[in-house]
């Protein structure tokens, strides 16, 4: 046999290689902003079009680069960051495998500006498969510029898996908010098919979370300060009213590098957990600075995964730091020491001590898109009024049985409504109490063969969603309450983008709101009927359902919204009612057209007859 081994060509090792490093444009985006932080920038300008698609530029104000340089940088293992195997437990760059541009040159169309200070003019490089097509003297700034065009064009594969535009530019914001948060000493900004997301201006830290997050950050923030031996911890957490019931803002890094800790999650949140309600995640920007020695260093350049030699030690630190911080600001649990001063000393950890080894739990086949809900129960229905034949002849089923129970006065009661319960009492001789709020939570509708409980919350949302349904379907503005001030309501970008995207359902229901500037809304008026109080609050509230929806259950944008306003504005367990409340809901919700189901497919209501109650004892 002949011999059959040979060498690849630069190109296509290249090409292969780019597969572990880019994985889609926002590995680009990471690399990019990385070596323009790297070569000493103030100023970075990120522009992306298409979702990183079609171009991908960054502009820097940095050292820039020699002729050489500029044609060197695109080599495999060409880097000006090391020299030697051992420079990398001292490392204080962010690159130095001198592989990323190698990579992204060997599967997108790349083109170069570059000019260092020394240099009167700059360089000009255009490359095609790691090839260079072209390079010439050029005026430009000094500093780098690199746009990346056509990505993928010549791996279809690859460009095949990437997802919607609306996906793959979220990972790239997240990659840009990532490093904007290291580096508030740095001005960026991020435009997107023309679009201004962000402009950050050079800022001190907290500055910079506002500017990234929305103004509301300002009340939010509690500062975090550490010092000891093992590490230096700072940042900020949230207030514990600023917890999610997304995994929203949580941001931990160490060395200036964002990492992914789900052992040092933990003790933040673990600090943090009797003051935050059960299912809600903190918020916090937590950076850690810890001798280069004690982590691995030799980290994949897409991998967020970091190994601490003193783990346990951190975790003890991390947690207590947090605690003093909530301490600090009185809003501590009876565990903190207050009589502690700050900073707390660490120094016997050093010595040797032993802290006890918190426990956690990972599961590792958790998988946060698959629904945590029963699988039985079903999923809204996009709208209550497609399937309405089986929706019809399950309530028809469940109202009959209801009816034929329910003493004639109480229907009539509840077609009524709004009777005052002493007076629908006096001409109720078989019961004397047709229906009654129980635990706060419950209503009970006595029958004649037993009763029928309601889970009041659930019973709510069913109401609710229906009516916002109705309204949106009906395409009628709903009336509007002007609000006497209007408010002026900030959000973060993201934010901003879901309300600009839903603000035509808002209007349907009641909103007067508008545009007013970059993530700022004004609100002149709010549905007729609807509270007043903290309409900031209520609409981060309604954000946030609506967020969690799109990551929990694919609803229409039309069910979501009227799903994440029944969630926000229906009552709530735990909460007493007037009789008058009683009534309404349970009238409103026999018309409902699914009265057993709620939006999320919780039960809503169980009727306990005769046979079921003797069977209790
Ligand atoms: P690494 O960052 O790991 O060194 P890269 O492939 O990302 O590898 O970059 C190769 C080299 O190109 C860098 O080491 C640096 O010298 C140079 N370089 C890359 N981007 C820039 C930039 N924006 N400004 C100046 N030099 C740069
Ligand atoms: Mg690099």
């Amino acid at each position: 046999m002949s011999d059959i081994i040979h060498i690849l060509p630069d190109s296509v090792a290249n090409q292969i290689a780019a597969g572990e490093v880019i994985q889609r444009p926002a590995s680009v985006v990471k690399e990019l902003l990385e070596n323009a932080v790297d070569a000493k920038a103030t100023s970075i300008d990120l522009i992306i079009k298409d979702s990183g698609k079609t171009l991908i530029k960054v502009n820097d104000n940095g050292i820039g680069m020699s002729d050489t340089d500029a044609r060197l940088c695109f080599e495999r293992h060409a880097t000006s960051k090391i020299a030697s195997a051992d420079d990398i437990f001292s490392l204080k760059t962010k690159g130095f495998r001198g592989e990323a541009l190698a990579s992204i040159a060997a599967i997108a169309h790349v083109e170069l500006k570059t000019r260092n200070e020394s240099a009167a003019i700059g360089t000009h490089i255009i490359l095609q498969g790691s090839q260079c097509q072209e390079q010439s003297p050029c005026q430009c700034e000094k500093g780098t510029s690199f746009a990346v065009k056509n990505l993928f064009y010549n791996v279809p594969a690859r460009r095949n898996f990437l997802k919607s535009d609306a996906v793959e530019y979220n990972h790239i914001r997240e990659e840009f908010v990532r490093l904007a948060l290291v580096h508030p000493e740095i001005a960026f900004s991020l435009h997107h098919n023309d679009k201004n997301e962000y402009k950050l201006p050079k800022s001190a830290l907290k500055q910079r979370i506002i500017n990234v997050f929305g103004n509301t950050y300002n009340e939010r923030l509690l500062p975090l300060n550490q010092e000891s031996e093992l590490v230096n911890i700072s940042g900020f957490i949230g207030k514990p009213e600023a917890a999610r019931k997304t995994r929203g803002e949580q941001y931990l890094f160490v060395n200036q590098r964002y990492i992914k800790h789900p052992y040092f999650n933990h003790a933040i949140g673990n600090a943090m957990e009797e003051l935050i309600p059960a299912n809600h995640f903190p918020t916090y920007f937590v950076y850690l600075e810890v001798d280069p020695a004690q982590i691995d260093i030799n980290i994949h350049p897409t991998k967020t995964e970091v190994k601490f030699k003193e783990e346990k030690f951190i975790y003890s630190i991390l947690r207590a730091s947090v605690k003093q911080s909530l301490g600090n600001f009185n809003l501590g649990s009876q565990q903190i020491d207050f009589d502690n001063v700050s900073p707390i000393d660490f120094s016997y950890i050093a010595s040797g001590g032993t802290p006890k080894e918190p426990k956690i739990f990972v599961d590792p086949n958790y998988n946060p898109f698959s629904s945590s809900k029963p699988t039985s129960a079903p999923i809204i229905p996009s709208s209550p009024f497609k399937n309405k034949k089986q929706n019809n002849e399950a309530w028809t089923k469940i109202y009959e049985s209801i009816k034929e129970n329910i003493p004639e006065e109480a229907i009539a009661h509840a077609q009524q409504s709004q009777l005052p319960l002493e007076e629908e009492n006096k001409g109720n001789d078989n019961n004397n109490l047709p229906m009654f709020q129980t635990l706060n939570t419950y209503i009970i509708v006595h029958v004649k063969s037993g009763f029928i409980i309601i889970n009041q919350e659930a019973a709510s949302e069913r109401i609710l969603y229906d009516k916002f349904m109705r309204q949106m379907e009906s395409k009628q503005a709903a009336d509007v309450q002007k609000l006497l001030f209007p408010e002026t309501l900030n959000f973060s970008p993201q934010d901003a983008d879901i309300i600009a995207n839903i603000q035509h359902d808002f209007i349907l229901l009641g909103f007067d709101i508008e545009i007013f500037g970059k993530n700022t809304f004004i609100l002149n008026g709010i549905p007729v009927g609807m509270k007043e109080t903290n309409v900031q609050h209520l609409m981060e509230q309604l954000l946030e359902s609506y967020k969690n929806n799109l990551i929990s259950i694919r609803l229409s944008r039309k069910s979501n919204v009227a799903y994440s306003m029944a969630k926000t504005l229906s009552v709530k367990k735990g909460q007493a009612l007037l009789a008058e409340e009683i009534n309404e809901i349970v009238k409103q919700l026999f018309m409902s057209e699914s009265p057993e189901i709620s939006p999320c497919g919780e039960k809503i209501c169980k009727i306990l007859n005769e046979k079921e109650i003797a069977n209790l004892f």
